[in-house]
């Protein structure tokens, strides 16, 4: 536990992102502590079915993590040795390690500075025979431009993976995220939109890549054990190597009653990151990133730029001095030592990226957050910039 220096402007630390769970949801986990089904029961498909009306897509598949999401739709598209997957720079490490699970080769694509999102002219110049997919990573909660990822795609006859672990909840002209790309991949871990503890889901219209996943999620056993039972059969077939990435009813009740509540909770996401957006208008230190026309913003992070002159790090240690529990997200991928090893990446490979990683700090913003906590975020701000307080 970190604690905040005796003139603070907070004495506990305010967390950069957090979840919240209410009495529906615990009365929802105790009810199903109470049936016959902890792990893959009814409650799977209730939440599947949940998730795929909520995004708009025929299927949702529920695995043990975003992580698996990622893996499943690799494994899905048959990624294997010698295929190429362009994944963005900034973006967390599994949108690139799932890649290498399958054995492929993540390709880095540049970054656009003003949004941290793909570059769709940058990843386009990175394609080569081997290419198989793009993932497109909806950083810190905006949607990617899938117009022009889309029109790649189709030009050059690869998969479009979305990594929307960011995402859920928001919309890109009109259509919800999830349903933009041939799959798209969700989080829930407890900073992200919603959580169940440890989740992750993979919506798709391809009733082929549906089932494949869900194979894939059961060690490659081509029925489930309700399925057997109903049939009164014990046989099974093995028709391909999978893994046991299976999420339990007692998670997917939670994740159902989370669900209901999600689009109250992006509103208020889009309502303080508004307020932040009014308070660093005047602040020329502080430049929010650029948000696209026709986007309904998720605002899972709320990301800003520090202008030249500020020391990123020292500024990071003040603010958490303050009681702010700022973060960066975050460093380029291909600048990790496993990627500088794996694939003899270095500095100079997405040159947009690697300028803007040491300028980001992301803010604190999840939807119980209140005007006063962050107006305490700005003040801090204030107050470590040396400027006086904004009333
Ligand atoms: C959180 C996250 C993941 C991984 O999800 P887990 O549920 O933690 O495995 C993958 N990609 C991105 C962009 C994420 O933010």
């Amino acid at each position: 536990m970190t604690h905040a220096s005796p003139n603070a402007s907070r004495s506990t630390l305010l967390p950069y992102g957090k979840q919240w769970i209410d009495e529906e949801d615990i009365a929802a986990v105790v009810e199903v502590l109470r049936s016959d089904w902890l792990t893959t029961g009814p409650k799977v498909e209730e939440f599947e079915r949940a998730f795929a009306a909520f995004t708009g897509t025929a299927h949702a598949v529920a695995v043990s993590n975003g992580t698996a999401a990622l893996h499943a739709a690799m494994a899905a598209l048959r990624i294997g040795p010698g295929d190429e997957v362009i994944v963005p720079a900034i973006t967390f490490v599994a949108s690139a390690n799932c890649v290498v699970y399958q054995g492929g080769t993540p390709v880095f694509a540049d970054v656009d500075p003003a949004t941290l999102l793909i570059d769709p002219v940058d990843a386009e110049l990175r394609i080569t025979g081997r290419t198989k997919a793009i993932v497109a990573v909806d950083y810190a909660g905006q949607p990617c431009d899938y117009e022009a990822l889309r029109a790649i795609a189709s030009r050059h006859k690869i998969a479009l993976v979305a990594d929307a672990c960011h995402a859920l909840g928001g919309a890109w002209r009109g259509k919800p995220v999830g349903a933009l790309a041939d799959l798209s991949t969700f989080s829930l871990h407890p900073v992200k939109p919603i959580t169940c503890g440890e989740g992750g889901v993979i919506t798709t219209d391809d009733a082929d890549l549906a089932r494949a996943m869900r194979v894939f999620r059961s060690h490659g056993i081509s029925t489930d054990f309700r399925q057997r039972e109903k049939q009164g059969a014990w046989a099974y077939e093995m028709v391909s190597l999978g893994y046991n990435y299976r999420l339990t009813d007692l998670q997917c009740a939670l994740a159902t009653t989370q669900l209901r509540k999600l689009p109250a909770w992006i509103a208020r996401r889009q309502e303080i990151a508004r307020q932040y957006d009014a308070a660093f208008a005047h602040l020329p230190e502080i430049s929010p990133l650029a948000v696209c026309s026709g986007v309904s913003h998720g605002y899972h992070i709320y990301v800003v730029r520090l202008a030249a002159g500020i020391d990123r790090g020292e500024f990071f240690k003040a603010l958490r001095a303050e009681g702010i529990g700022v973060n960066v997200h975050y460093a380029p991928v291909h600048l990790h030592p496993f990627y500088r090893n794996h694939l003899r990446t270095g500095p100079g490979l997405c040159p947009m990226a690697e300028t803007v990683s040491a300028q980001i700090l992301t803010l604190p913003i999840f939807p119980r957050m209140t005007d006063e906590d962050v107006a305490d975020v700005v003040a801090a701000i204030r107050k470590v910039l040396g400027r006086g307080p904004s009333r």
